[in-house]
């Protein structure tokens, strides 16, 4: 991550600069244009997942209080917290899944690039965001059909496209090696971790621009674990990545930035490195040095 600046919950860091051609008269050799300031550049804005305000009640019980929190673009972020402290809560609602549960109300705005998602059609929203849970839910059907199952929800069918499209996914899912010469087996023929990973597969078949992971490790050996792992370090580059964990460990391996929550606030949110070594927050301290939770 080299010199990035400490971020705080509304970082502004996802900005990547292209310097223009220096003007020939004020900006004649280099040192000059090392010296640029930010406004002479060109600002290019990468994809911005942003919550803000976001007070969650399911009925008359609050579970998120005013939590203000912006995502960085082909990053991870982790989100950590005792049970119970909103983690999930919050997560669910970066694709609408709230709207699921009876009696859940969200206050606040959440806006992918700008556009508020709350007022987008549902399906374009979960397209842009997709969502991998806790258990690994495939279907009872084959592996292709799982993968393609994603597809045909979007529209975007055709038989030669889909089967292409199928197989990138299960390559970004670092499945297809052990896939592709039973394709149309059944899914529960899998693994744990291999239904895992087409579970992945089946939400990156739309390509989603965030990809949210609800606790995704938690049933699963260490092997397969570490393999979720890598996966989520290959993907990143092309896909904001966000997953709550109860794993401070997984955590620390994984994520560029991480946000402490406890009971319904956001606590702290920084650089995974900086939080773990030099937490601001006397709650962050003892919770990550194992004092509760
Ligand atoms: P975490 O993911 O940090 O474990 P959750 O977001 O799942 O926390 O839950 C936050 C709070 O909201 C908890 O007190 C939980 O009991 C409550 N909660 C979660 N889901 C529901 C629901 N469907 N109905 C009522 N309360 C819920």
């Amino acid at each position: 991550m080299g010199a990035r600046p400490a971020l705080g919950p509304n970082f502004d860091d996802r900005e990547k600069a292209i310097d223009f051609p220096a003007p020939s008269e004020s900006k004649s050799n280099s040192a000059e244009a090392n010296e640029r300031t930010a406004s002479e550049r060109m600002v290019v804005q990468m994809m911005n997942l942003k919550a803000s305000h976001i007070n969650f009640y399911y009925r008359s019980f609050q579970a998120l209080l005013d939590v203000n929190l912006e995502f960085a673009a082909s990053k991870i972020t982790a989100l950590i917290g005792p049970s119970g402290c909103g983690k999930s809560t919050l997560l669910r609602s970066l694709n609408r899944l709230h709207e699921t549960v009876r009696g859940a109300r969200l206050e606040g705005q959440i806006t992918l690039d700008n556009e508020d998602i709350l007022k987008m059609d549902v399906t374009s929203v979960r397209r842009r965001v997709g969502m991998v849970f806790q258990r690994s839910n495939p279907f009872p059907k084959s592996i292709f059909e799982n993968v393609a199952y994603g597809l045909g929800v979007n529209g975007m069918r055709g038989r030669q496209h889909t089967a292409e499209a199928v197989e990138k996914s299960l390559v970004r899912a670092a499945l297809w090696d052990e896939v592709k010469d039973k394709l149309h087996e059944s899914a529960y023929g899998l693994s744990g971790g291999q239904q895992q990973r087409l579970c992945i597969a089946r939400a990156l078949a739309v390509n989603p621009e965030v990809l949210l992971l609800d606790e995704p490790c938690s049933a699963l050996d260490p092997i397969s674990t570490a393999k979720i792992e890598e996966l989520l370090f290959s993907l990143k580059e092309q896909c904001t990545i966000i997953i709550v964990t109860h794993n401070m460990q997984q955590a620390a391996r994984v994520a560029d930035y991480t946000g402490f929550f406890l009971m319904g606030k956001l606590i702290e949110f920084d650089e995974t490195k900086k939080m773990y070594t030099k937490p601001a927050k006397k709650e962050t301290e003892d919770y990550i040095t194992g004092r509760f939770g």
